[in-house]
């Protein structure tokens, strides 16, 4: 997801927000606001609105954060929430193992999202929301809870990726045929259908509200817009993430021995930087090298590391004083599978990683190389 702002930590997690959700949160503030206005000053409404959204979003929070928990506590690491205009999505670099841990974590969050809607519902009744004199504030707590148990966890256990429910389905499919791919496919396709499905809704809401002078229901055109873009992101996604499980096949199949290219520069550690740069750089374009001493691996320069040195002490700097040391390098072993070198990659922002066996580098593994050793592997798959 593109450009964010960073909110803070929770539990070791970071919080960021996007752009796009403060677009939500005028929004709801406004229309709470508006709400509220009707009946009290305009600094209560405003208060409420406030109150509203930050509710609002806490519930989102809530619900990413009990997914990320269970992730943390599987062993797979959560970089960050992200809160957007259609909810929150935590960054979870890696897919659950087994089947086993992706239900558990897929269950999570709308479980916490029902005990939430479940205390703002228990509050709404507790302070007099069904008696004849309730007011606004009960009405803001109805809706609270509605959104918490209708939308949080009712309709995120909908059958289809990315919604909980998908996950769930394709953790139950996937348990029972150990076919990861064909699971994600059927998640997938349900994800899709679902998407269709409320870009079909929104569009006769939309219909309804230009055609017939008296709507049936009580819908607003933005409704309708809004049921609509739902439903193009969640299909867009759906999609998308078949794609993203048939990459991971295909790259499960492939091992960094077969991929790697063993024409990477080996210099020696008092090798200066501007020799490093004439020779290699300006006139071969290389662009990592690998620091060695008989063979054993040192460390990594790339050209990041250069760069923080000035030019005009290029000739008195050695590459081992401006290297990546060694235990610091991420490497990769020669049996290390596809999936997990991309993850590293991706994880690290690395172009390439060293391949060492026995302390010595073997290899090196691109991008390049790695797309390449895709390309072949993609086209001996029989199905
Ligand atoms: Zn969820």
């Amino acid at each position: 997801m593109g450009a964010s702002l960073r909110l803070g930590r929770i539990l070791g997690i970071e919080i960021r927000l996007h752009y796009s959700w403060f677009v939500i949160f005028a929004i709801i503030t406004y229309f709470v606001f508006a709400y509220f206005h009707e009946e009290y000053t305009a600094l209560l409404s405003m208060a409420a609105g406030l109150a509203a959204s930050l509710l609002f979003f806490s519930s989102v929070v809530a619900h990413e954060l009990s997914h990320s928990m269970v992730a943390v506590k599987n062993g797979i690491p959560v970089k960050s929430i992200t809160l957007f205009i259609l909810g929150g999505v935590a960054s979870i670099t890696r897919e659950p193992e087994r089947p086993k841990s992706e239900i558990v974590m897929a269950i999570a969050g709308p479980l916490c999202s029902l005990l939430i809607g479940s205390v703002f519902a228990a509050i709404w009744v507790a302070s007099g929301g069904l008696n004849e004199d309730a007011n606004r504030f009960h009405d803001l707590l109805f809706i609270l809870a509605q959104v918490n148990i209708i939308v949080l966890a009712l309709f995120n256990l909908l059958p289809g990726f990315p919604l909980d429910g998908g996950r769930l389905l394709r953790a139950v499919l996937w348990n029972r045929t150990r076919d990861y791919l064909k699971a994600t496919r059927i998640a997938s396709i349900g994800g899709q259908v679902i998407g269709w499905t409320l870009v079909g809704l929104g569009a006769i809401v939309v219909v309804l509200y230009f055609r017939v002078n008296e709507p049936p229901l009580d819908v607003d055109i933005l409704d309708g817009v809004w049921l609509a873009m739902v439903g193009l992101f969640l299909s867009s996604i759906a999609a998308s993430s078949y794609r993203q499980a048939a990459w991971r096949e295909v790259m499960k199949g492939i091992v960094a021995s077969s991929v790697m290219t063993s024409e990477f520069v080996a210099i020696p550690p008092g090798m200066s930087l501007m020799q490093l740069v004439r020779d290699y750089v300006q006139s071969r374009g290389y662009r990592s090298f690998v620091v060695a001493v008989d063979g054993k691996f040192q460390g990594m320069v790339n050209l990041e590391n250069i760069r923080r040195i000035p030019e005009k002490r290029w000739d008195m700097t050695t590459a081992d004083s401006v290297m990546t040391p060694a235990d610091k390098v991420v490497t990769a072993t020669l049996e290390e599978d596809g999936v997990s070198i991309a993850e590293k990659m991706e994880e690290h922002k690395l172009d390439g990683i060293p391949v060492v066996r026995e302390g010595m580098v073997v290899g090196l593994v691109t991008r390049n190389s790695l797309a390449h050793g895709m390309q072949v592997r993609a086209q001996f798959r029989t199905k």
